[in-house]
């Protein structure tokens, strides 16, 4: 809290239209080592992943994605932007994380509509710059910002706590990475992020806390959702993306709620309720395994029509009371490599060892 009321106070000095660029008369010879140049014959050791064709590379479309976003769907920001079956959130991050657009141009082309929309605006801009500046700090200052030693005191003893408690399911990192979980709602996030690049806001935090409730140890649920995160997510590999698993595993930047099993005071999502608030139906059928992807993976093909009673029994306060990461700072403040193609951006980082 106390961070995100010192970087509110530098607003006014720091979110500022850009100065003019100066031509530089200064000439800086470069010397390169061709020993050091890349050739084709090198290998890369890096694995794929389908190109995604919604998100166009350059600063020219990050541009034109800004432009929807402020005529079409910051109206919803904070409302229906936190359901998954509605494509309503900025959809900026790709661009933000590959530097093509920066966060201050785009929150000063959003404060501009402050008049119109004020409290979506100011959601918006509660994301874009504090959640955003916070999660850049925790990475920069705690050395462990990718393990559980990364997290306070009172979640490591807590989560210790409940190391040897009973998992209804373990799944390994191949059957996570192939949506074969029992559940439809985590398979079908598991889809949208192997499909398109990019989960709903969202359903990150329920896919992420859902790895630490089916692994043997809060430690590889980390390593799971930083693998299967940075490994197909455009965004991945980014401040947000550590902080974000970090959060949903060892909640960090976060507060300790009721004990329950396996997750210790750590806030815990469940499907029953967020399908009480979001049109999950449309979700999980647009993320639904083809009939190939069956046949080579065995994804189960329920929907959440189909869910058993006992599936969608289990309800959680707190799980209830989570609306967003908006609920969360009331309270307190908290790849793919980007190689340009025709038609869309091809993504591949270095695997994680899992
Ligand atoms: C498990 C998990 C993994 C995540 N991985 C990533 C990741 O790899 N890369 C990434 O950029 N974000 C990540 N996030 C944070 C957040 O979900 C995304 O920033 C957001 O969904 C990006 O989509 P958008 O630009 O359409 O979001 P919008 O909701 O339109 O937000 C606009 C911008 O605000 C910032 N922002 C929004 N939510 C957050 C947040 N919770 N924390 C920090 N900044 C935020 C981002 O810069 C985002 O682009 C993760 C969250 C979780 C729970």
């Amino acid at each position: 809290m106390a961070l995100r009321l010192k970087i509110l106070k530098q607003l006014p000095k720091f979110l500022t239209e850009f100065p003019e660029v100066c031509k530089q008369d200064k000439k800086e010879e470069l010397e390169i080592d061709p020993a050091l140049l890349w050739t084709e014959n090198d290998q890369l050791d890096i694995e794929y992943v389908k190109e995604i064709t919604w998100a166009e590379p350059g600063e020219a479309a990050g541009f034109e994605m800004l432009r929807t976003y402020l005529l079409e769907r910051l109206q919803y920001y904070g409302t229906s932007s936190y359901d998954p079956s509605k494509k309503h959130q900025s959809f900026l991050s790709p661009w933000i994380h590959f530097g093509q657009i920066s966060t201050q141009r785009i929150a000063l082309e959003v404060v501009k509509l402050k008049n119109l929309w004020k409290e979506q605006c100011e959601r918006f801009l509660n994301e874009a710059i504090i959640r955003k500046e916070i999660s850049d700090n925790f990475c920069l200052y705690n050395p462990n910002y990718d393990n559980f030693e990364g997290a306070e005191q009172w979640a490591k003893s807590s989560l210790d706590l409940h190391r040897t408690d009973k998992r209804n399911f373990i799944y390994t990192p191949e059957q996570f990475e192939k949506a074969l979980t029992h559940d439809p709602i985590w398979n079908s996030a598991q889809i949208q992020l192997v499909t398109e690049g990019k989960l709903h806001g969202y359903m990150r935090m329920y896919w992420c806390k859902k790895m630490l409730e089916w692994t043997e140890s809060p430690e590889k649920a980390i390593e799971i959702g930083l693998y299967l995160n940075d490994k197909y997510s455009i965004d991945g590999s980014d401040p947000n993306g550590f902080v974000g698993v970090m959060w949903s595993v060892c909640g960090v930047h976060d507060q300790g709620f009721k004990e329950r099993p396996v997750f210790g005071k750590i806030r815990f999502m469940v499907d029953y309720s967020i399908s009480k608030k979001y049109d999950l139906k449309t979700y999980c059928s647009r993320y639904r395994p083809t009939a190939n992807s069956e046949e080579k993976t065995g994804f189960e093909k329920k929907t959440v029509d189909e869910l058993s009673e006992n599936e969608l029994k289990d309800q959680s306060k707190e799980s209830d009371k989570l609306k967003d990461h908006e609920e969360i700072n009331k309270k307190k403040p908290a790849k793919r490599n980007n190689t340009k193609k025709e038609g869309g951006v091809q993504s591949g980082r270095k695997k994680r060892k899992v």
